[in-house]
């Protein structure tokens, strides 16, 4: 990659964006399909699925990003879905629909006007058949072609339902050069959805080939500051060892403990991350004290549908967007950011930065690599 900014245009337009924890929780997954490089305490994980409620002011419009893993997935899901899920052994927990999170919020379901799916698989599609028919669907190039009408309508799909896609309009973005609303944003191409600079859908083909992922400017440059923006991943990654470090968000050499159990606490103890660039997969490489601070853990893994391209979305993702200070990533299944967010109704997202969420969970990843490291005896310093 020749240079490393991330250049959005300016604009002084934002959206209102919440970050919903859907009750989802998956539950022994092996992270075997979701990183190449193996490391010690990351045999199996356990993730959230977070969605977005995204809110245009001047247009009054609502978006959702993703709806998350539908209530009644147990008896409605493709039947080679439970197969697989059961052959893994995952276990999967939903409390709620993201429409009854939202009625619960205080949100009404009329007032949503489409959802964005990243993508077709179950933990993100959700249960639209919960929303009235005016919420519509918008979905990435070629998804129509692949994945409608869905299975029993298709006996041959191989992943969704019919039921998800019936009775409402499912628009299917374009991101052709000659729109004036297309451009391209660290290499993706870019939908600026409203046409005022607030809220891009980008093209992210990898995970999938209509994988779509977003930008929303989350606070506007105004006296000498940038503008902020959250990245919404989806499945674009599945761990932030894919990630991070990046050359231009390097691990420094202390860090807060990832460990504590509140990453707000005034007092975290930090430690040290030599041990953990001692077991970076580019650590005996000549350059590998420098690499392994510079470079991510883990390469994607061989389960996604493209995996160069995967690797390159995921290599953008950590050297343009997320090692920019000015961007919180928040890809679906980020378990590490439990502790760190707040959630609808709590308020919204759009002050993340002067929060302290970005810095407090850049590196709340490693926790379940230090415990690891430490049940084995490894020493982190200490230390403050
Ligand atoms: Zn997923």
């Amino acid at each position: 990659m020749a240079h490393h900014h991330l250049h959005v245009p300016k604009s002084l337009a934002t959206v209102s964006i919440s970050i919903i924890d859907t009750t989802v929780r998956m539950n022994n997954i092996p992270y075997k399909f979701f990183m190449d490089t193996p490391y010690p305490g990351y045999e199996t994980f356990s993730t959230p699925c977070y969605v977005f409620l995204i809110h245009h002011v001047p247009t009054n419009t609502r978006l959702l990003y993703d709806l998350g893993v539908r209530k009644d997935w147990a008896t409605n899901a493709h039947p080679n879905i439970l197969k697989t899920m059961n052959h893994v052994g995952v276990q999967i927990e939903v409390e709620k629909d993201v429409a009854q999170i939202l009625v619960d919020g205080g949100v009404k379901l009329q007032d949503i006007d489409a959802v964005v799916l990243s993508h077709h698989h179950f933990d993100h599609v959700g249960d639209p058949r919960t929303f009235p028919a005016n919420a519509k669907l918008l979905v990435g190039p070629g998804f129509k072609e692949r994945h409608l009408p869905g299975w029993p309508a298709n006996p041959e799909d191989d992943h969704s339902t019919s039921d998800t896609y019936e009775g409402r309009e499912i628009e299917e973005l374009s991101f052709e050069e000659g729109d004036e609303r297309v451009s391209e944003i660290g290499g993706f191409k870019a939908l600026d959805y409203f046409g005022d600079g607030s809220f891009y859908i980008l093209a992210t083909p990898g995970h999938t080939a209509s994988h779509l992922s977003a930008l929303a400017r989350t606070t506007c440059a105004k006296d000498g500051e940038e503008s902020s923006f959250i990245f919404m991943a989806g499945d674009l990654v599945h761990t932030c060892l894919c990630f991070r470090p990046s050359e231009t968000y390097p691990l420094p050499s202390t860090i807060a403990s990832p460990t504590t159990t509140d990453p707000f606490t005034a007092t975290n103890p930090s430690i040290q991350t030599s041990p953990l660039t001692h077991i970076h997969r580019l650590h005996t490489h000549p350059s590998g004290a420098h690499l392994a601070q510079t470079t991510p853990f883990s390469l994607v893994s061989a389960y996604e549908e493209d995996v160069p391209c995967s690797q390159a979305n995921a290599t953008a993702l950590a050297n343009i967007f997320d090692g920019n200070e000015n961007v919180l990533t928040v890809y679906a299944h980020d378990e590490s950011l439990l502790d760190v967010l707040d959630f609808f109704p709590k308020g919204t997202a759009n002050e993340w930065k002067s929060k302290g969420w970005g810095e407090r969970g850049h590196w709340r990843f490693l926790a379940e690599l230090v415990k690891r490291l430490e049940g084995e005896g490894v020493d982190f310093g200490g230390g403050r």
